[in-house]
């Protein structure tokens, strides 16, 4: 049995840190794969490490001294390096880090460093083997990750490792020219490892015991979720949901492998588990509450639209010929509405509505700004009558007025579209009605 196990930057953002990272490790012999982050904030005022190598290779960029800020960065290991009493010396690296910044190795390199120098300290620190990410996770020349090159490769190279320390984050070109995955991508690596070692459990450690029903940002103190299936994370992450990044659970979920989402800071704290399938019944009808501000939304009315076909094709390519993504598009009979990002949308939306009117020639075309979009997904809604009944009628009484529903036929999520200046009192009474008032 072998557990992979990822830890995030604020559970690496000093010795201290690192030394409950450590325990962890060594409580379980299982804890055999682990995935490091670069050292994240210590408080809230701090810098993580990863944006200092940014900024400094900026600089490097534009040919400027960057010798303070690489100084910087540097000490911000040996305090780590210090604080664990660790005999180990990183000014070769640094060396190396410099001279590569001066011949402008690219800001992909620049950011990588912060999962490696953090990787050679954690393997230093626990005894276990280093191997460098950019030897075994591969993209392919146009820049997307290779899963079946790398699964192979980290395959054969940790084939007889007992222990082995791989940092997140970063991969290579086959040329071995490093990039990074999008932030917050050690998530990614952590499930590339477990599916590569066939681990029985991918624990993700950070700094919250798993995820919330609701943002605490909105709802004081939320119940936490203690499982989740990997369809519902994706509805929640896609809304907005933060903690794991959302391309964390493709890896593993070809394998059927669960996450654990835990917190290094409450190591007895279960967390939550995201898995592929459950009979474990949700202690509420919704396993929960995530969205996002700043949707448009484009209507298009035609009389006996729902008889002219090719219709939402024509007004689609209109979208697609702009390079505009669409979100959702629900229909009526004679109308049919295109939900997209504002921000994207903005800049081109008179293009889009000719586009509309010389390919689908509709009678009507009126668009909304200032919308948000709220996802409220569960399992359990499915063998549950009146669900969405009780969304609506709790908005109602919250006075919100409901712009757009959606439910997704797996019967997994109801997307309800309101205005920007709802959104919270809409995400209060949804929890309400589902979390506090129980019937
Ligand atoms: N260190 C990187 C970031 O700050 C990647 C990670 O932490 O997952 O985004």
């Amino acid at each position: 049995m072998k557990k992979v196990v990822k830890f995030g930057g604020s559970s690496l953002a000093s010795a201290e840190q690192f030394k409950k990272a450590g325990d962890i490790i060594r409580a379980d012999k299982e804890r055999s794969f682990v995935v490091p982050s670069a050292p994240g904030k210590r408080n809230p005022d701090d810098t993580k490490v990863t944006d200092m190598l940014y900024a400094c290779y900026a600089l490097a960029g534009e040919d400027k001294d960057f010798k303070v800020q690489l100084q910087a960065i540097k000490d911000r290991y040996q305090e780590i390096i210090d604080g664990l009493g660790l005999d180990l010396s990183l000014d070769d690296e640094f060396k190396v880090i410099e001279k590569n910044f001066k011949d402008k190795a690219g800001d992909n390199y620049a950011a990588s460093r912060g999962e490696y120098l953090n990787g050679i300290i954690m393997a230093a620190y626990l005894g276990f083997e280093f191997v460098d990410a950019a030897q075994v996770i591969r993209f392919t020349d146009e820049g997307e990750f290779d899963p079946e090159t790398t699964n192979t490769l980290l395959r054969e190279r940790l084939n007889g490792v007992d222990a082995a320390v791989i940092p997140g984050f970063y991969g290579a070109y086959e040329n071995g020219t490093v990039k990074t995955f999008s932030r917050g991508g050690s998530d990614i690596t952590g499930s590339i490892v477990a599916r590569a070692v066939k681990a029985n459990v991918y624990e993700n450690w950070t700094d919250v015991s798993g995820f919330l029903i609701a943002d605490p940002r909105i709802i004081y103190k939320p119940e936490g979720i203690d499982t989740i299936t990997y369809k519902e994370l994706r509805e929640l992450s896609y809304m907005g949901a933060g903690v794991l990044h959302e391309d964390a659970i493709f890896p593993v979920r070809r394998e059927g492998i669960p996450i654990n989402i835990r917190n290094t800071n409450a190591p007895d704290d279960e967390g939550t588990w995201i898995v592929e399938s459950t009979c474990q019944k949700p202690k509420y009808v919704i396993t929960g509450i995530a969205g996002k501000k700043g949707f448009c939304s484009v209507n298009i009315d035609k009389d006996m639209m729902n008889s002219e076909i090719g219709f939402g094709r024509k007004v689609l390519q209109a979208f697609e010929e702009n390079g505009i993504s669409f979100e959702h598009v629900p229909s009526g009979i004679d109308t049919m509405t295109v939900f997209v990002h504002q921000d994207e949308f903005m800049h081109k939306e008179q293009q889009v509505v000719s586009g509309i009117h010389r390919l689908a020639e509709p009678d009507h075309i009126e668009i909304e700004g200032d919308l948000a979009l709220i996802a409220v997904v569960g399992r359990g809604m499915k063998s549950t009558r009146g669900t969405a009944g009780r969304i609506f009628s709790a908005l109602a009484h919250a006075n919100v007025n409901v712009k757009m529903i959606d439910q997704g036929s797996s019967e997994l999520n109801i997307i309800i579209g309101v205005a920007n200046s709802d959104f919270e009192t809409a995400i209060k009474a949804i929890y309400d009605i589902f979390v506090r008032i129980q019937i």
